[in-house]
């Protein structure tokens, strides 16, 4: 078998799907562990900016160490425990040692990454692109969710997102020609800038974070620059929606707002798998 037999079958919808169940398991991990990784950093590059005494206290924590083991007993989690979805389905959602239930979520993101990917195939066919499609699958997928459980978008995932879709533009790996990226870029960072502004200046209240407006720049990048007010649209109303819907049952947690941030990258992630001239004629503007 070649490489490019692999890459083919790879490519296919249900090898992407495969693949997004892999790449899932490694997002949980990405999503529990990125804020924590975060916030020691904060607190350490604070000490040392304040010249105060600080050790680390705790065992380092990268995405691959230490080994996962279940939060409730610290049970090490065997490989056989760790297969995508299937284990969790073996093992009812519950640790094999103390019986404690696992998320739910820990599947449900594996599923949604393997469909996505899947999406992703049948949008854009079995060619290696795809592959960098999965890629921006994968980032959204993650940021957003960190962005629902802490409310930040963490510049380790927008910023490369950005600089990939500018430079996936630039060498032609996508469709869009390198000053549709740029400007959709500027657009993106430049519309939520000014919205923050104006909503900071007439009511004193911050509406959004920094990170919001990396993310659309970094969808602007990757969409051009004609699809970044769609995105705005979409993601907004849908947002709204889902604010009022929490607030009128109280899930909204006291002090907290509802995130930007996954509504503003399913948006994207809505415009990636119907395609830039679908979204134009919906609106009428072709
Ligand atoms: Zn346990």
């Amino acid at each position: 078998m070649q490489f490019s037999d692999l890459l083919g079958l790879l490519t296919t919808p249900w090898g992407l799907a495969l693949l997004g169940l892999c790449v899932g398991s490694f997002l949980n991990v990405v999503i529990h562990r990125m804020p924590q990784m975060l916030e020691r950093q904060w607190r350490a590059d604070s000490a040392a900016m304040l010249e105060l005494p600080h050790k680390p206290d705790e065992a380092p924590l990268t995405l691959s160490k230490p080994a996962s083991r279940c939060p409730a007993c610290g049970h090490a989690i065997r490989w056989h425990e760790n297969i995508p979805l299937i284990s969790w389905l073996v093992l009812r959602g519950k640790c094999s040692s103390c019986g404690v239930s696992i998320s739910v979520r820990y599947p449900v993101i594996e599923l949604l990454t393997a469909a996505l990917f899947a999406a992703c195939g049948w949008r854009f066919g079995t060619q290696p692109v795809v592959l960098l499609w999965c890629v921006f699958v994968a980032v959204i997928v993650a940021a957003s969710a960190i962005d629902w459980d802490t409310t930040l978008l963490p510049d380790d995932l927008t910023l490369p997102l950005l600089w990939i879709g500018l430079i996936a533009a630039a060498l032609g790996w996508t469709t869009l020609p390198l000053r549709d990226a740029l400007w959709g870029a500027v657009a993106g960072y430049l519309s939520l800038w000014s919205v923050y502004w104006l909503f900071k200046l007439t009511t004193g209240k911050e509406g959004m974070g920094y990170g919001d407006f990396k993310l659309l720049a970094a969808l602007g990048a990757w969409l051009g620059w004609s699809m970044v007010l769609p995105v705005v649209l979409a993601s907004s109303v849908i947002g709204a929606v889902v604010g009022i819907a929490m607030k009128l049952n109280s899930s909204l947690r006291e002090g907290h707002y509802v995130p930007y941030g996954p509504f503003l990258g399913g948006a994207g992630l809505a415009v990636m798998l119907s395609g830039p001239q679908r979204v134009l004629e919906w609106l009428g503007w072709t």
